[in-house]
């Protein structure tokens, strides 16, 4: 339905824009992305004795997900918005907070079996996470975790993913 007021269109649409979060900072500080990079890996390498490949998502995780391949040898495919990659493609579309879109993968960027990790800068509503983890369900990987930098928990997307296993570094309400 139409909407009446830009107040009352949801909790982080506010009157001239979004509550949004931002890692820019962390990747501008050389510092501070070591250290989130050296995080990430530490958390990996102590929970999962093996990985074959890093998942990133379009377009923040792509930031991320490559660093952490190379310090763990593996390597990063891209979960791309719609009509980015070429050859033949899984797609599906999903909803957002507010409208929907489309998630894309090569239908050879994993094998059969293969485990996989799915980075992303933030976890909102957990739609495009999940999404995201149905194409590689399609291609029939074994996710072994979803890993974002920041989870918003008010918004729920953590059990949006229901059993497969999540990790956030920092949380927010
Ligand atoms: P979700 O599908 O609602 O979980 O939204 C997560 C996706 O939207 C991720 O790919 C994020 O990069 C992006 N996103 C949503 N909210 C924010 C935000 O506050 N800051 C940065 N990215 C966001």
């Amino acid at each position: 339905s139409p909407l009446t007021s830009p107040l009352e269109i949801g909790p982080r649409k506010v009157l001239f824009g979004w509550k949004l979060r931002d890692i820019s900072p962390l990747l501008k500080d050389p510092v501070a992305f070591k250290a989130l990079i050296d995080l990430l890996e530490d958390h990996l390498r102590a929970s999962f004795p093996r990985i074959d490949v890093i998942a990133g998502l379009d377009s923040r995780g792509f930031l991320i997900g490559p660093s952490l391949a190379q310090r763990l040898g593996v390597g990063f495919v891209l979960i791309r918005k719609k009509g980015k990659l070429p050859g033949p493609t899984e797609s599906i579309s999903y909803a957002l907070e507010y409208g929907k879109a489309e998630l894309e993968i090569q239908s050879d960027a994993v094998e059969a079996g293969q485990k996989v990790v799915v980075v992303d800068d933030l976890l909102a509503t957990g739609g495009t996470m999940r999404a995201a983890c149905e194409l590689l369900v399609r291609l029939k990987a074994d996710i072994l975790e979803c890993l974002v930098v920041i989870e918003l928990k008010a918004l729920g997307g953590a059990a949006k993913l229901e059993a497969i296993p999540f990790h956030s570094l920092l949380q927010y309400d």
